[in-house]
């Protein structure tokens, strides 16, 4: 390693403290999503810090796109080093946007509680830790190596949770993540400090619902169960698509084995009377039954051949029952992405990785997706990972935490990663 990268690694060790405090600071902002709370102070922090550093930035509404208002205005801030001479462009990624709070936690969501080399809080681990790590970086670069060619970019953007239109997507299609403005990009999303992330499965979400026909619950051949249809359908699931998807297993390196496979989560089913007459039944036979299924499918499938299963399964149990009457509607689609672990990109995280940590680093996949997906479809650019500090499995949890000595991990190998692709050398 040359000095000045090492030199690098010495001043992140010195900003510790201002590492874990900016942490600290971005936890006490409660953007939680939805419905999109304290973006623009969230957004104006982070700007007014990289701004007072030479950076330049700029912040970009996403005005039109779902949930933008003047009351929770979609905003993203975007800041910009360019160096001493031209090169490449690495952009680090962010989202400010966190997950509900839900119950079972034992310490305050929002304070920023540190505790035993730990920062609790919600948005800690996904992924505020990951984004303050890649600013401490960011700055650290800057304020040693100002002979650094090429352009630094960092960016905090809104909505990932809730599917990126009005962050990441939204700039994207502005051109704001394709070459030549942008040649390289780390999402520091809480993959864990020793692997390197080069994708995601894909997502279906669709709604099924059957259709019965109403009459008294004492008499119910008068009439046509849409529950009962729906429970035909559960079965052939449970006999025939489970298996199947199950058996149908990716060269993705999915992580945890269990997603390296097909998956389908079923995320609601509501048939007959509702929620709102709980505990006062009515005999009824219901009209109607509703479910919600989530479909996670790998880059050997096609979105198009996921549509065609479920439609394939519905004709087949219309086929053998009758009066099964149904509708299907799509909610949401998102196509797979997987870069090369072969890339500029990912070869310097690995690297970076066993220079830091001295372990051989895992190449895995992303059981959910995340903003890659954007950045690949639209912007079309490919040399895109997620590297960041964080447990995967602690995001959206109660009690969610992110480790400080991770955070300082990460953020050297970040600064590594920008160093030798800025460089070539380093
Ligand atoms: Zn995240």
């Amino acid at each position: 390693m040359n000095s000045t990268s090492q030199r690098v690694l010495d001043v992140i060790d010195d900003r510790v403290d201002d590492l874990v405090e900016l942490t600290r600071d971005l936890i006490r902002f409660p953007t939680i999503n939805p419905p999109g709370d304290a973006y623009q102070p969230c957004a104006e922090y982070i700007g007014n810090r990289l701004s007072k550093r030479g950076f330049e930035v700029e912040y970009v509404r996403a005005v039109g796109a779902p949930g933008d208002s003047d009351t929770y205005p979609r905003i993203n801030i975007v800041a910009r080093r360019e160096g001493s001479k031209p090169g490449p462009c690495i952009h680090f990624n962010g989202h400010i946007d966190v997950v509900e709070v839900g119950s079972g936690w034992t310490i305050p969501p929002f304070e920023g509680l540190v505790k035993d080399g730990r920062i609790f809080g919600r948005g800690s681990c996904d992924m505020k830790g990951g984004l303050a790590s890649a600013i401490i970086a960011v700055e650290a670069l800057n304020d040693t190596d100002p002979d650094l060619p090429g352009t630094i970019e960092i960016s905090g953007t809104v909505d990932e949770e809730s599917g990126g239109y009005g962050g990441v997507a939204y700039l994207a299609e502005r051109g704001w993540f394709s070459a030549p403005r942008v040649n390289h990009v780390i999402i520091p999303e809480p993959l864990n400090v020793d692997r390197v992330c080069i994708g995601h499965r894909g997502v279906w979400w669709a709604e099924i619902e059957t259709k019965g026909r109403m009459a008294h619950g004492s008499m119910p051949f008068l009439g046509d169960s849409a529950i009962r249809h729906m429970g035909a359908l559960l079965e052939h699931f449970e006999q025939k698509l489970y298996p199947i998807l199950a058996a149908r297993l990716s060269d993705m390196p999915v992580v945890p084995d269990g997603a390296r496979q097909s998956t389908m989560n079923i995320n609601s089913l509501h048939g007959g009377q509702g929620e709102e007459h709980a505990g006062l039944p009515a005999p009824c036979v219901a009209d109607s039954c509703r479910m919600v299924i989530d479909r996670r499918f790998l880059i050997e499938e096609s979105l198009e051949d996921v549509r065609a299963e479920i439609a394939a399964i519905l004709e087949d149990v219309a086929s053998s029952r009758p009066d099964f009457r149904y509708e299907l509607r799509e909610m949401f689609a998102v196509e797979p992405s997987i870069s090369d672990k072969n890339g500029p990109v990912a070869l310097a995280t690995a690297a970076a990785i066993r220079e830091i940590l001295g372990v051989e680093p895992a190449i895995v996949c992303s059981p959910g997706t995340y903003d890659q997906k954007h950045i690949d479809r639209i912007g079309k650019l490919k040399d895109c990972i997620a590297y960041g500090p964080g447990v995967l499995d602690l995001a959206h949890q109660p009690d969610e935490w992110v480790g400080i000595e991770d955070m300082t991990a990460a953020a050297k190998v970040m600064s590594l990663v920008a160093r030798r692709l800025l460089t070539r050398t380093a």
